[in-house]
């Protein structure tokens, strides 16, 4: 089945709005941030993808957000009607991969990399991360990923709790570059 039709199919199975991180997704389909009411007047229809990729890359005060997964997304803009395929596209933007291992995870096809497996891997700059340990673990998860970010580390702990209706898991299958710049500069105090 073609991931634009696995979405339509899941949203349906759910009452809208369907929540994904900071995104609310009305019927239509219409993007909004979750906090905004989408019949507000005053709301600015971003309609260039342009103007959208800036809404995703830059906070309020211009800042980079070198984590889309990170709450801070603006507030007071308003995206479609689209079509499932002009949706994904959006979503692709702001939390990439996200529609695609939500599929994966609950057609139960998606299978977390163990920390331990990442850090394995990295070389050079990052190498020192394989010298954390099972117990460094949870303190820089709940740091980083439970204080920083919307996504779920199901690398860290594989169970998801219950989402409200028509809440979209956001989902991260591996340690990101992100966690690992944070992990590093861990992984070379002393202990
Ligand atoms: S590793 Fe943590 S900070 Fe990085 S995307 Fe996953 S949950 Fe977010």
């Amino acid at each position: 089945m073609k991931l634009t039709d696995w979405f339509e199919t899941r949203l349906a199975r759910t009452h809208s709005p369907w929540i994904l991180g900071e995104i609310r997704i009305s019927p239509g389909y219409l993007l909004t941030h979750r906090e905004d009411v989408p019949e507000d007047p005053r709301l600015e229809l971003v309609s260039s993808g342009e103007a959208f990729l800036d809404l995703v890359r830059f906070d309020s005060a211009g800042r980079f957000r070198p984590l889309r997964g990170a709450p801070g997304l603006r507030k007071g803009w308003r995206r479609g009607p689209f079509s499932a395929a002009a949706l994904i596209a959006d979503l692709q933007l702001l939390y990439p991969g996200a529609v695609a291992l939500l599929a994966a995870w609950e057609e139960e096809r998606l299978a977390p990399t163990p920390f331990a497996e990442t850090a394995g891997r990295q070389t050079g700059l990052y190498q020192v991360t394989r010298r954390l340990s099972s117990e460094d673990l949870p303190p820089l998860v709940e740091e980083i990923c439970a204080q920083g970010c919307l996504r779920r580390p199901l690398w860290h702990a594989s169970k998801l709790g219950s989402d409200r209706a028509g809440d979209l898991s956001l989902l991260c299958p591996e340690a990101c570059p992100f966690f690992l710049h944070k992990a590093r500069s861990r992984a070379k105090r002393p202990a």
